[in-house]
């Protein structure tokens, strides 16, 4: 019998986990669990989570562990039916005890951590990148484009569903900035913790999102 994948998108804000790790989510048929996604649609239904994390979420700080982690448990639980085929977290953990929280749920779930992918891209390329991302408005496409590197045919229109763009609240250049800083002060220690677990794969997230893709599937077992 195959076995499971279970990846973790790990990386800066900017990176470009969420457009690769879509990408990877349809072409292995694997549910993508983005935490980031999650939480804005609570913040829009207003739901009980929503309320509790807004503000940190458009001020750019990491919203409390337990609500995030939380968030996860209940996933996963409702995903290891019968027809489990694997996960793919995207944005989660990104603290150490969110990392640890994570490990207990595994083994819990007789699951394992296949791997950590860590896509990496120096700051001022993170910083640009955010402050000029443009995303679909229909959740059910959701495309990511970027006024840069890749503008959309129709100014503020998807090129996929014709559903207008918008810029997340915390891709000014100011939330961007301390996304970064909880980056470094809370995430970056995860490279670390999984680099000692041998669970780390480097991704070199500068280039083109083709070639990105491509290195990412030949790491894949
Ligand atoms: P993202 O879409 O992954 O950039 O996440 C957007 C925002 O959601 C983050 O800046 C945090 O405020 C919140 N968030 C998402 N995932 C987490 C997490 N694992 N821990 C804490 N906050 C999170």
């Amino acid at each position: 019998m195959k076995k499971e994948i279970n990846i973790i998108f790990f990386g800066a804000p900017g990176a470009g986990k969420g457009t690769q790790a879509k990408k990877i989510s349809q072409e292995l048929s694997l549910p993508h669990i983005d935490t980031g996604s999650l939480i804005r649609e609570a913040i829009g239904n207003k739901t009980e989570l929503g309320v509790k994390t807004q503000q940190f979420v458009e001020s750019g700080k990491l919203v409390p562990d337990e609500l995030v982690i939380d968030l996860i448990k209940e996933k996963l639980k409702v995903l290891k039916d019968k027809d489990f085929k694997g996960f793919i977290l995207d944005g989660f953990p990104r603290t150490i005890p969110q990392a640890d929280a994570l490990k207990n749920m595994l083994r819990e779930l007789m699951l394992e951590l296949t791997c950590v992918l860590n896509i990496q891209a120096p700051e001022d390329i993170l910083v640009k990148r955010l402050s000029s991302r443009k995303l679909c408005s229909n959740k059910n496409c959701g495309a990511i484009f970027n006024l840069i590197t890749k503008k959309p045919k129709e100014e503020n229109k998807c090129d996929i569903c014709n559903s207008p763009l918008y810029q997340r609240k915390d891709d000014t250049e100011e939330a961007a900035k301390e996304r970064l800083s909880e980056y470094h002060l809370k995430t970056a220690p995860l490279e670390k913790y999984y680099r000692e677990q041998n669970k780390l794969v480097d991704i070199n997230g500068t280039k083109e999102s083709e070639d990105v893709y491509n290195e990412i599937i030949k790491t894949l077992p």
